[in-house]
């Protein structure tokens, strides 16, 4: 059966010489692909899958292991500004590759995930664009790192296991400064005793966190109180989110490194 559906690319290779296999994010499922002749063609499905973009498929789906094969594609929305900036295209594999593994499991909130992230990237491009000065580069590599902990927050959330930021998760005393990567959550000064992964966090990684967890990206790219806590903060909330990601997905990324790389550069 042919399905319409639309859909964002998280990953293709090449397929002997002329075909291309890809996995595609829709609003249920991450459908594995194969693209035939998709690189000879001159309207080939190549460029599409090469882009940015929000794309509308015909798909012949079949059941796994078997490929199901793309019929028909077309782009309902390019991010060519994002295509243009070295910062927001690595993001963006970052963001392609933790959800070909969390996205497995048929929700909906994971495409939402992808679309908004799209086009929060797109709105710090837009505002970028409109400045011109040598901190330009350096604000944007802030917002491009918060975005990345933001992502990987919400990521956290869809998957049900968000960290608790407001008691301590044991025994909800409200005097929680301590951080347990395995309990997923704030911990007390006295259950700390008992949690051997936990500890100290200020109140500065405290509210970073509480920023990320229940303010929209397209909220958080126009944010300025984020950027004061950003310098005390990133260090931590950077190594909670990694950490956390990597208990849930089991694996690293791939992409990450080069990101940071040039983040950090
Ligand atoms: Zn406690």
């Amino acid at each position: 059966m042919i399905k319409n559906t639309q859909a964002f690319i998280l990953s293709y290779n090449e397929y002997k010489t002329s075909s291309i296999i890809a996995s595609f994010l829709t609003n249920n499922s991450v459908i594995q692909a194969i693209c035939y002749k998709a690189k000879k063609s001159s309207k080939a499905f190549g460029s599409d899958l090469e882009s940015i973009s929000k794309l509308d498929i015909d798909i012949y789906e079949k059941k796994q292991p078997q490929l199901s094969i793309l019929k028909e594609s077309s782009i309902i929305k390019n991010y060519t500004s994002l295509e243009k900036s070295i910062y927001s295209s690595l993001l963006v594999f970052y963001i392609r590759e933790v959800l070909l593994y969390c996205a497995r499991d048929f929700d909906e909130r994971y495409f939402i995930l992808m679309e908004k992230s799209l086009n929060a990237l797109e709105e710090l491009e837009k505002q970028e664009s409109q400045k011109d000065n040598d901190s330009n580069d350096k604000i944007k590599k802030m917002y491009i790192n918060i975005l990345m902990r933001a992502f990987e927050m919400k990521t956290l959330h869809i998957a049900g296991i968000s960290p608790h930021l407001d008691k301590c998760i044991l025994c909800e005393n409200n005097n929680a400064s301590f951080y347990s990567i395995i309990e997923g959550g704030l911990i007390c000064s006295k259950c700390k005793a008992i949690i051997k992964d936990a500890f100290e966090i200020t109140e500065d990684d405290k509210n970073f966190m509480r920023i990320i967890k229940h303010t929209s990206l397209i909220d958080i790219v126009n944010s300025k109180d984020i950027i004061n806590l950003y310098n005390n903060s990133i260090g931590t909330v950077k190594d909670i989110m990694n950490k956390s990601l990597f208990n849930h997905i089991n694996r690293n990324i791939k992409s990450k490194k080069v990101l940071e790389e040039i983040l950090f550069a």
